[in-house]
């Protein structure tokens, strides 16, 4: 998953670790003049090496006042990086608690050319345009002009940066579906858009199977009449996860089986009703007017997209025109686990301004996952 966004990141990282050796940083001069007046012994003309004793290895190494001979700042910074606990990276969750009073500074030359190749790179993986725009301003804003504590690495400063710029794009919007459920009216009418081959009704299944774990009764509604196979399909999902559904025959008006639908939900006192419709691009401005009417005659509570992960830029372009036409709520992306850039799941929610409910991650009827931040950041940076 996101493999190829994943390791260009990677490269990127490391690239900027070799930039720490082409002397980027630049430190406070006052802060510096003050360091080494505290560290360095004017009587030691060289730098002492001092053998770390095993024990201290696998603990943080004294500070120099409390060493018998003094070292220079630069070595017992060394010895204190390469000492530095693996629990550090945690506890540096966000960039601005690197950010201090002195330290070292990062020089916007060269911190240029890492952005422009990290635009290219976003670019190359499908993130919109101007989630691009506002990820590489995020990573500027938190890089330019800040100093940073002496004992983390430059990789690391800028991996926080980065980490922290693409959170503040994903946290735009999040939504959490089963706590929405809980508080809706019954029975809670959601409706699926989406274009045909997405995965639209293998996710309505996995839905209903979710609902169905949380002890919400469920009925779906076949309302892609346009082709019989769609109902089949739907029906075989249905019978799989045993939940009701309610379909009529093929090329029957969609809003009527929405109709029917909810009724049979209102008379049975079903908790949710989900509403399959059709997904033809052929005859796209029909399509618009259909998922207008059954909009109007259903009242949904929630309008999902659900959208190719894989179609990325074409799948933020579809959910515009659904959100256009009736204004969904959430979205859904499908087929994560084969999508290997990432940038619909970067960028949707931005774009769109609606939040990712659940990512879609294999054909199984459990293969759905809570999308927020974390989950992402997970993957892309783990
Ligand atoms: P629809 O035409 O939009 O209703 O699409 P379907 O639900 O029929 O799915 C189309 C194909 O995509 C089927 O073969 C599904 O098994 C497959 N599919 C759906 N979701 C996923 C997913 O998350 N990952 C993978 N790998 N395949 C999926």
């Amino acid at each position: 998953m996101f493999d190829s966004l994943k390791s260009k990141l990677k490269n990127i990282l490391n690239k900027s670790s070799q930039l720490d050796a082409e002397k980027v940083y630049e430190g406070s001069q006052e802060t510096d003049a003050a360091e080494e007046k505290t560290i360095v012994d004017p009587s030691v003309e060289e730098p002492v090496k001092k053998e770390i004793p095993v024990a201290a290895k696998t603990e943080t190494v004294p500070a120099p006042e409390e060493e018998e001979k003094p070292v220079s700042r630069k070595e017992w910074l060394k010895r204190n990086k390469q000492q530095k606990p693996a629990a550090k990276n945690k506890e540096v969750a966000e960039a601005g608690k690197m950010v201090g009073d002195s330290g070292k500074r990062i020089k916007e030359d060269p911190l240029d050319d890492l952005l422009d190749e990290l635009e290219v790179i976003l670019l190359e993986s499908d993130v919109a345009y101007p989630v691009v725009q506002d990820i590489i301003l995020g990573v500027r804003d938190n890089l330019v002009n800040k100093k940073y504590g002496r004992q983390y690495t430059l990789e690391e400063v800028v991996r926080t940066a980065v980490m922290e710029s693409v959170r503040s794009v994903l946290k735009v919007n999040e939504f959490n579906f089963d706590e929405w459920v809980d508080k809706q009216e019954r029975p809670v009418v959601m409706m699926f858009v989406g274009i045909n081959g997405t995965g639209k009704t293998t996710t309505i299944a996995k839905i209903a199977k979710r609902l169905k774990d949380n002890e919400k009764s469920v009925v779906i509604a076949a309302c892609d009449t346009f082709r019989a196979g769609a109902i089949e399909q739907l029906s075989i999902h249905a019978e799989r996860v045993g939940v009701k559904i309610v379909k009529q025959e093929q090329d029957a008006d969609p809003s009527a089986v929405a109709f029917d639908a909810i009724e049979h939900a209102r008379s049975k006192k079903k908790d949710a009703v989900l509403l399959d419709t059709a997904g033809r691009m052929q005859t796209n401005s029909n399509l618009i007017d259909e998922m207008k009417k059954i909009a109007r005659v259903s009242k949904p509570a929630l309008k999902i997209f659900v959208g190719d992960a894989l179609a990325g830029n074409d799948a933020i372009e579809q959910a515009k025109v659904f959100d256009a036409a009736i204004g969904i709520d959430a979205i859904i992306l499908t087929k994560i686990d084969t999508d290997a850039k990432g940038g619909a799941a970067l960028s949707i929610a931005h774009t769109i301004g609606k939040p990712i409910a659940f990512v879609s991650d294999g054909q199984e009827y459990d293969d759905l996952q809570v999308f927020d931040s974390n989950w992402m950041l997970e993957r892309l940076f783990e």
